[in-house]
């Protein structure tokens, strides 16, 4: 059997464990939509990319979510922040990438915590590119993002320009639907305080940049990509609550799209699925980092968004939940190690 071959059979276990459907959000529909018009494995054509980003290259990533903006815009949730610290960490290690991490101005220093906790240091874009060169430190840039609609729009081009990304990630990033609202879950008017993120991915897909992403729930940006699947699976896909007359599926696609119970989840199975590929233990998410990450993240007050609370239950799954499935990822990919 060849290298190819098992990490095929290894891409394929890392897709199914992290899409079976815990939560009953009608991610399995999702799944596998999009697995047929990727025609193979999610989580390894994810870590294909990831992998194929030019040594010491640029790569922008988002998430974060504001979770009750209308009480706080500085209030995030858990579910995103420890899967972007995690693939922003092995794209350090394995591609020497500076990553930039965009997220709402009163998201920074919640999400700066978590990357901290993850092993890297935040730093200026022109500090992140002297650790390139010598790769003397693990840095990640922090940048915010413009929260109204005209100023999202107008930042995408020049953004784009001024960085020259290789590849962008997104993950548990809600996007706006096709009458321009974000959504929550439960189909509620979401937008106040969110960055509008989505138009910079909608540009780069524009520009033939790659983007991939990951989502659970079809609210998200890469979730385009099976909006009509969105429409006839999620509760509240074909109509909202907020009264826009249309559904809450994000409007933006993406090249590559990782669907998964729980959006972290996912970026655990790429991590695992690029330490694979690159031959690196230390690419994998282990279960002691998602539990370091975990306590990051209650300690910088990101909240559980399901029960309305800062703890360490991921989109309500309880934390043994979250190591268990990093484990089952290390242990899946041991066999390529
Ligand atoms: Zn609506």
């Amino acid at each position: 059997m060849s290298d190819r071959q098992l990490i095929a059979r290894l891409d394929d276990r890392l897709d199914r464990l992290v899409n079976i459907d815990i939560g009953e959000r009608g991610v399995e529909p999702l799944f596998a939509a999009a697995r047929d018009l990727q025609g193979g494995s999610l989580v390894g054509a994810a870590a294909d990319a990831l992998m194929a980003v030019p040594m010491s290259g640029t790569v922008v990533i988002t998430t974060g979510s504001v979770s009750r903006a209308w009480i706080t815009p500085e209030l995030g949730e858990n579910d995103g922040p420890s899967g972007a610290a995690a693939i922003a960490r092995a794209l350090v290690l394995e591609r020497n990438a500076a990553c930039i991490v965009l997220c709402e101005e009163t998201l920074i220093p919640a999400i700066r915590a978590v990357m901290v906790a993850a092993g890297l240091f935040p730093v200026g874009l022109d500090q992140a590119r002297i650790a390139q060169k010598d790769r003397s430190l693990a840095t990640v840039v922090m940048m915010p993002y413009p929260t109204s609609d005209e100023d999202g729009r107008a930042a995408a081009p020049a953004m784009l320009d001024a960085l020259a990304p290789d590849l962008l990630f997104s993950t548990e990033r809600v996007g706006r639907n096709d009458r321009g609202v974000y959504h929550s879950m439960r189909g509620i008017d979401y937008g106040m305080g969110r960055a509008r993120v989505d138009f910079l991915f909608d540009k780069a897909m524009a520009r033939g940049i790659p983007v991939v992403a990951v989502g659970d729930g079809g609210n998200e940006i890469g979730m385009g990509k099976v909006a009509e699947h969105v429409r006839a699976h999620v509760p509240y896909g074909d109509n909202c609550q907020c009264g826009c007359g249309g559904g809450i599926g994000a409007t933006t696609g993406c090249g590559v799209l990782v669907t998964a119970a729980c959006s972290n989840w996912g970026c655990t199975a790429i991590a695992a699925a690029m330490a694979a590929r690159g031959g690196n233990p230390r690419l994998v998410h282990t279960p002691d980092a998602e539990a370091r990450l975990l306590d990051a993240m209650v300690a910088a007050g990101l909240i559980n968004s399901t029960h309305g609370i800062v703890d360490d239950a991921v989109d309500g799954f309880p934390r043994a939940s979250h190591l268990s499935v990093a484990t089952l990822c290390q242990t899946i990919v041991s066999r390529a190690l």
